[in-house]
Protein backbone atom coordinates (compact mmCIF):
# COMPACT_ATOMS: atom_id res chain seq x y z
CA UNK A 1 0.00 0.00 0.00
CA UNK A 2 1.39 3.48 -0.73
CA UNK A 3 -1.62 5.65 -0.14
CA UNK A 4 -1.53 7.96 2.87
CA UNK A 5 -4.87 7.20 4.73
CA UNK A 6 -7.20 9.94 5.35
CA UNK A 7 -8.21 9.05 9.32
CA UNK A 8 -11.97 10.33 9.95
CA UNK A 9 -11.78 8.98 13.15
CA UNK A 10 -9.06 10.67 14.61
CA UNK A 11 -9.69 13.91 13.02
CA UNK A 12 -13.28 13.91 14.00
CA UNK A 13 -12.43 13.74 17.56
CA UNK A 14 -10.37 16.78 17.24
CA UNK A 15 -13.70 18.35 16.25
CA UNK A 16 -15.63 17.07 18.89
CA UNK A 17 -12.96 18.07 21.24
CA UNK A 18 -13.28 21.76 19.87
CA UNK A 19 -17.46 21.74 19.75
CA UNK A 20 -16.90 20.66 23.32
CA UNK A 21 -14.17 23.85 24.52
CA UNK A 22 -16.81 25.78 22.32
CA UNK A 23 -20.28 24.80 24.46
CA UNK A 24 -18.02 25.22 27.64
CA UNK A 25 -17.20 28.75 26.53
CA UNK A 26 -21.02 29.31 26.10
CA UNK A 27 -22.40 28.10 28.93
CA UNK A 28 -19.59 30.31 31.11
CA UNK A 29 -20.67 33.44 28.85
CA UNK A 30 -24.78 32.44 30.40
CA UNK A 31 -25.38 31.20 26.52
CA UNK A 32 -27.79 28.23 25.96
CA UNK A 33 -26.18 24.55 25.62
CA UNK A 34 -26.88 23.70 21.61
CA UNK A 35 -29.34 20.99 21.76
CA UNK A 36 -30.22 18.68 19.10
CA UNK A 37 -33.73 16.33 19.11
CA UNK A 38 -32.68 13.27 17.64
CA UNK A 39 -35.72 11.46 16.09
CA UNK A 40 -36.02 7.44 15.46
CA UNK A 41 -38.72 6.23 14.16
CA UNK A 42 -39.21 2.33 14.18
CA UNK A 43 -36.94 -0.75 14.86
CA UNK A 44 -34.50 -0.78 11.92
CA UNK A 45 -31.05 -2.36 14.00
CA UNK A 46 -28.94 -0.09 11.60
CA UNK A 47 -30.46 2.62 12.45
CA UNK A 48 -30.84 2.48 15.73
CA UNK A 49 -27.05 1.65 15.82
CA UNK A 50 -26.38 5.03 14.06
CA UNK A 51 -28.67 6.82 16.60
CA UNK A 52 -26.77 5.19 19.19
CA UNK A 53 -23.66 6.37 17.61
CA UNK A 54 -24.95 10.23 17.05
CA UNK A 55 -26.23 10.20 20.90
CA UNK A 56 -23.27 9.72 22.65
CA UNK A 57 -21.17 11.87 20.13
CA UNK A 58 -23.75 14.43 21.64
CA UNK A 59 -22.19 13.54 25.70
CA UNK A 60 -18.70 14.02 24.34
CA UNK A 61 -19.48 17.29 22.91
CA UNK A 62 -21.22 18.38 25.58
CA UNK A 63 -24.70 18.85 23.05
CA UNK A 64 -27.77 17.95 25.28
CA UNK A 65 -29.58 15.16 23.34
CA UNK A 66 -33.16 14.99 23.71
CA UNK A 67 -34.60 11.48 22.53
CA UNK A 68 -37.67 10.73 20.41
CA UNK A 69 -38.25 6.74 19.85
CA UNK A 70 -41.46 6.11 18.36
CA UNK A 71 -42.95 2.94 17.36
CA UNK A 72 -42.81 1.63 13.86
CA UNK A 73 -46.69 2.17 13.65
CA UNK A 74 -46.40 6.48 13.85
CA UNK A 75 -48.54 8.26 11.68
CA UNK A 76 -46.87 10.71 9.42
CA UNK A 77 -49.36 13.73 10.34
CA UNK A 78 -48.32 12.31 14.24
CA UNK A 79 -44.68 12.94 13.07
CA UNK A 80 -44.93 16.09 11.20
CA UNK A 81 -47.20 17.38 14.63
CA UNK A 82 -44.10 16.46 16.77
CA UNK A 83 -41.56 18.27 14.61
CA UNK A 84 -43.85 21.63 14.26
CA UNK A 85 -43.93 21.53 17.84
CA UNK A 86 -40.07 21.14 17.92
CA UNK A 87 -39.65 23.93 15.31
CA UNK A 88 -41.37 26.34 17.73
CA UNK A 89 -39.28 25.30 20.50
CA UNK A 90 -36.59 28.10 21.66
CA UNK A 91 -34.68 25.58 23.70
CA UNK A 92 -34.42 23.20 20.40
CA UNK A 93 -31.52 24.13 17.48
CA UNK A 94 -31.10 20.88 15.58
CA UNK A 95 -33.83 18.61 14.63
CA UNK A 96 -32.72 15.02 13.28
CA UNK A 97 -34.98 12.30 12.05
CA UNK A 98 -33.03 9.32 11.10
CA UNK A 99 -33.97 7.47 7.58
CA UNK A 100 -35.23 5.73 6.50
CA UNK A 101 -38.80 6.00 7.42
CA UNK A 102 -41.54 3.17 7.54
CA UNK A 103 -43.50 3.12 4.40
CA UNK A 104 -46.29 5.32 5.36
CA UNK A 105 -44.53 8.52 5.94
CA UNK A 106 -42.93 10.41 3.31
CA UNK A 107 -39.45 11.38 3.78
CA UNK A 108 -39.39 14.22 1.73
CA UNK A 109 -42.22 15.75 3.30
CA UNK A 110 -40.69 15.13 6.86
CA UNK A 111 -37.56 17.31 5.18
CA UNK A 112 -39.52 20.13 3.92
CA UNK A 113 -40.98 20.16 7.96
CA UNK A 114 -37.83 20.69 9.66
CA UNK A 115 -37.33 24.30 9.69
CA UNK A 116 -34.47 25.37 7.55
CA UNK A 117 -32.59 26.48 10.54
CA UNK A 118 -32.69 23.78 12.63
CA UNK A 119 -31.99 21.62 9.49
CA UNK A 120 -28.58 19.95 11.21
CA UNK A 121 -28.49 17.09 8.50
CA UNK A 122 -28.84 19.86 5.97
CA UNK A 123 -30.89 18.20 3.94
CA UNK A 124 -33.88 20.58 3.29
CA UNK A 125 -33.97 21.90 -0.08
CA UNK A 126 -33.31 25.31 1.16
CA UNK A 127 -30.37 24.61 2.29
CA UNK A 128 -28.87 22.12 -0.30
CA UNK A 129 -30.34 25.86 -2.79
CA UNK A 130 -28.16 28.15 -0.93
CA UNK A 131 -25.19 25.68 -0.98
CA UNK A 132 -26.34 26.02 -5.23
CA UNK A 133 -25.71 29.42 -4.80
CA UNK A 134 -22.65 29.53 -3.37
CA UNK A 135 -24.83 30.77 0.04
CA UNK A 136 -23.99 27.86 2.33
CA UNK A 137 -25.58 27.94 5.44
CA UNK A 138 -26.36 24.49 7.32
CA UNK A 139 -24.50 21.94 4.84
CA UNK A 140 -25.17 18.08 4.04
CA UNK A 141 -23.21 16.42 7.22
CA UNK A 142 -21.53 13.69 4.60
CA UNK A 143 -20.61 15.92 2.18
CA UNK A 144 -19.25 18.59 4.76
CA UNK A 145 -17.26 15.92 5.85
CA UNK A 146 -15.78 14.67 3.39
CA UNK A 147 -14.22 17.99 2.38
CA UNK A 148 -12.60 18.83 5.64
CA UNK A 149 -10.78 15.26 4.85
CA UNK A 150 -9.98 16.64 1.79
CA UNK A 151 -8.51 19.98 3.13
CA UNK A 152 -6.20 17.38 5.33
CA UNK A 153 -4.65 15.99 1.32
CA UNK A 154 -5.18 19.59 -0.49
CA UNK A 155 -4.27 23.06 0.24
CA UNK A 156 -6.27 23.64 -2.41
CA UNK A 157 -8.90 22.25 -4.89
CA UNK A 158 -9.30 24.61 -7.82
CA UNK A 159 -8.55 23.18 -11.00
CA UNK A 160 -8.92 19.76 -10.18
CA UNK A 161 -11.05 16.80 -11.75
CA UNK A 162 -13.79 15.57 -9.27
CA UNK A 163 -15.66 12.66 -10.28
CA UNK A 164 -18.39 11.75 -7.99
CA UNK A 165 -19.70 8.43 -8.15
CA UNK A 166 -23.56 8.12 -7.22
CA UNK A 167 -26.41 10.88 -7.00
CA UNK A 168 -28.67 10.56 -4.01
CA UNK A 169 -30.09 13.80 -2.90
CA UNK A 170 -27.72 13.53 0.94
CA UNK A 171 -24.58 12.63 -0.42
CA UNK A 172 -23.55 12.55 -4.30
CA UNK A 173 -25.83 15.57 -5.04
CA UNK A 174 -24.60 17.86 -2.66
CA UNK A 175 -21.37 16.44 -2.58
CA UNK A 176 -20.82 17.50 -6.29
CA UNK A 177 -22.04 21.04 -5.18
CA UNK A 178 -19.70 21.23 -2.43
CA UNK A 179 -16.68 20.56 -4.91
CA UNK A 180 -17.56 22.92 -7.65
CA UNK A 181 -17.71 25.57 -4.82
CA UNK A 182 -14.36 24.77 -3.85
CA UNK A 183 -13.33 24.93 -7.65
CA UNK A 184 -12.82 21.62 -9.23
CA UNK A 185 -14.18 20.71 -12.57
CA UNK A 186 -17.15 17.74 -11.38
CA UNK A 187 -18.38 15.54 -13.33
CA UNK A 188 -21.26 13.19 -11.80
CA UNK A 189 -21.91 9.43 -12.34
CA UNK A 190 -24.77 7.18 -12.04
CA UNK A 191 -26.89 4.17 -13.19
CA UNK A 192 -26.81 5.73 -16.68
CA UNK A 193 -23.53 6.65 -17.04
CA UNK A 194 -21.61 4.69 -19.90
CA UNK A 195 -18.10 3.72 -18.92
CA UNK A 196 -17.73 4.85 -15.30
CA UNK A 197 -14.24 3.15 -15.70
CA UNK A 198 -12.99 5.95 -17.90
CA UNK A 199 -14.87 8.85 -15.68
CA UNK A 200 -13.09 7.29 -12.55
CA UNK A 201 -9.42 7.18 -14.45
CA UNK A 202 -10.13 11.04 -15.20
CA UNK A 203 -10.46 11.81 -11.05
CA UNK A 204 -7.72 13.71 -9.69
CA UNK A 205 -10.66 13.89 -6.88
CA UNK A 206 -12.92 10.65 -6.40
CA UNK A 207 -15.65 10.45 -4.11
CA UNK A 208 -18.07 7.50 -4.24
CA UNK A 209 -20.95 6.79 -2.76
CA UNK A 210 -23.34 3.92 -4.59
CA UNK A 211 -23.74 1.54 -1.57
CA UNK A 212 -22.06 -1.47 -4.20
CA UNK A 213 -19.17 -3.46 -2.31
CA UNK A 214 -16.24 -2.66 -4.62
CA UNK A 215 -18.33 -1.21 -7.37
CA UNK A 216 -15.33 0.88 -8.67
CA UNK A 217 -11.87 -1.06 -9.23
CA UNK A 218 -8.42 -0.25 -8.09
CA UNK A 219 -7.17 -0.65 -11.71
CA UNK A 220 -9.59 2.43 -12.96
CA UNK A 221 -8.11 5.04 -10.10
CA UNK A 222 -6.10 7.18 -11.69
CA UNK A 223 -2.08 7.41 -10.54
CA UNK A 224 -1.53 10.19 -7.06
CA UNK A 225 -5.61 10.04 -7.11
CA UNK A 226 -7.10 11.47 -4.18
CA UNK A 227 -10.25 8.29 -3.11
CA UNK A 228 -12.77 9.04 -0.51
CA UNK A 229 -15.04 5.71 -0.01
CA UNK A 230 -18.58 7.11 1.10
CA UNK A 231 -20.18 3.77 0.84
CA UNK A 232 -20.59 1.20 3.70
CA UNK A 233 -21.44 -2.51 3.00
CA UNK A 234 -22.44 -5.51 5.32
CA UNK A 235 -20.66 -8.76 3.75
CA UNK A 236 -21.85 -11.85 4.17
CA UNK A 237 -19.27 -12.90 6.40
CA UNK A 238 -20.01 -9.74 8.41
CA UNK A 239 -16.98 -7.68 7.37
CA UNK A 240 -17.76 -4.23 6.24
CA UNK A 241 -16.55 -2.55 2.94
CA UNK A 242 -16.69 0.48 0.69
CA UNK A 243 -17.62 0.81 -2.16
CA UNK A 244 -13.88 1.13 -3.44
CA UNK A 245 -11.72 -1.87 -3.89
CA UNK A 246 -9.12 -1.11 -1.23
CA UNK A 247 -5.78 -2.41 -1.40
CA UNK A 248 -5.64 -2.42 -5.34
CA UNK A 249 -6.91 1.15 -5.04
CA UNK A 250 -4.25 2.19 -2.22
CA UNK A 251 -1.73 1.21 -4.72
CA UNK A 252 -2.55 4.03 -7.12
CA UNK A 253 -4.07 6.45 -5.09
CA UNK A 254 -1.65 8.96 -2.84
CA UNK A 255 -4.67 9.46 0.25
CA UNK A 256 -7.65 7.11 0.57
CA UNK A 257 -10.39 7.14 3.22
CA UNK A 258 -10.77 3.69 5.54
CA UNK A 259 -14.06 2.02 5.97
CA UNK A 260 -14.37 1.67 8.71
CA UNK A 261 -12.97 5.13 10.36
CA UNK A 262 -13.07 7.25 7.29
CA UNK A 263 -16.20 9.54 5.92
CA UNK A 264 -18.65 8.24 8.97
CA UNK A 265 -17.51 9.65 12.14
CA UNK A 266 -17.30 13.23 10.04
CA UNK A 267 -20.94 12.68 8.99
CA UNK A 268 -21.54 12.52 13.19
CA UNK A 269 -18.43 15.29 13.80
CA UNK A 270 -20.75 17.38 11.10
CA UNK A 271 -24.11 17.10 12.46
CA UNK A 272 -22.45 18.44 16.10
CA UNK A 273 -21.15 21.21 14.10
CA UNK A 274 -23.93 22.28 12.58
CA UNK A 275 -25.98 21.99 16.03
CA UNK A 276 -23.38 24.46 17.29
CA UNK A 277 -24.01 26.69 14.51
CA UNK A 278 -27.59 26.79 14.60
CA UNK A 279 -27.64 27.51 18.46
CA UNK A 280 -25.12 30.58 17.29
CA UNK A 281 -27.45 31.42 14.49
CA UNK A 282 -30.07 30.76 16.78
CA UNK A 283 -28.16 33.65 19.88
CA UNK A 284 -27.67 36.23 16.71
CA UNK A 285 -31.60 36.58 15.77
CA UNK A 286 -32.65 37.07 19.49
CA UNK A 287 -29.92 39.41 19.91
P1 LIG B 1 -28.63 5.85 -2.24
O1 LIG B 1 -29.59 6.87 -1.76
O2 LIG B 1 -29.07 4.46 -2.47
O3 LIG B 1 -27.98 6.42 -3.56
C1 LIG B 1 -27.05 5.66 -4.31
C2 LIG B 1 -26.74 6.42 -5.57
O4 LIG B 1 -25.91 5.60 -6.39
C3 LIG B 1 -27.97 6.76 -6.38
O5 LIG B 1 -27.81 8.07 -6.88
C4 LIG B 1 -27.95 5.72 -7.49
O6 LIG B 1 -28.56 6.16 -8.66
C5 LIG B 1 -26.46 5.57 -7.70
N1 LIG B 1 -26.10 4.30 -8.36
C6 LIG B 1 -26.72 3.10 -8.26
N2 LIG B 1 -26.06 2.19 -9.01
C7 LIG B 1 -25.04 2.83 -9.59
C8 LIG B 1 -24.01 2.43 -10.49
N3 LIG B 1 -23.92 1.18 -10.93
N4 LIG B 1 -23.11 3.35 -10.88
C9 LIG B 1 -23.18 4.60 -10.45
N5 LIG B 1 -24.13 5.06 -9.59
C10 LIG B 1 -25.05 4.16 -9.17
O7 LIG B 1 -27.38 5.74 -1.27
P2 LIG B 1 -26.72 6.88 -0.36
O8 LIG B 1 -27.57 7.10 0.82
O9 LIG B 1 -26.28 8.02 -1.18
O10 LIG B 1 -25.47 6.08 0.20
C11 LIG B 1 -24.49 5.50 -0.63
C12 LIG B 1 -23.57 4.67 0.25
O11 LIG B 1 -22.95 5.53 1.20
C13 LIG B 1 -24.26 3.58 1.07
O12 LIG B 1 -23.35 2.50 1.22
C14 LIG B 1 -24.48 4.24 2.41
O13 LIG B 1 -24.55 3.30 3.47
C15 LIG B 1 -23.25 5.08 2.52
N6 LIG B 1 -23.39 6.27 3.36
C16 LIG B 1 -22.40 6.48 4.25
C17 LIG B 1 -22.44 7.61 5.03
C18 LIG B 1 -21.32 7.86 5.98
O14 LIG B 1 -21.43 8.70 6.84
N7 LIG B 1 -20.19 7.16 5.81
C19 LIG B 1 -23.48 8.52 4.92
C20 LIG B 1 -24.47 8.29 3.98
C21 LIG B 1 -24.41 7.17 3.18
P3 LIG B 1 -30.13 6.53 -8.74
O15 LIG B 1 -30.21 7.91 -8.15
O16 LIG B 1 -30.42 6.50 -10.18
O17 LIG B 1 -30.84 5.50 -7.94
Amino acid sequence: MSAQLLDGKSLSEKIITNIQTQVTGREASGLATPALAVILVGNDPASGIYVRNKRNACIKAGVRSISYDLPASTSQAELLALIDELNSDVDVHGILVQMPLPPQIDSETVIERIHPDKDVDGFHPYNIGRLAVRMPTLRSCTPYGVMRLLAMAHDDLKGLNAVVVGSSNHVGRPMGLELLLAGCTVTTCHRFTKNLAEFVSQADILVVAVGRPELVKGAWIKQGATVIDVGINRLEDGRLCGDVEFMPASERAAWITPVPGGVGPMTVAMLLENTLQAAKAADARLA
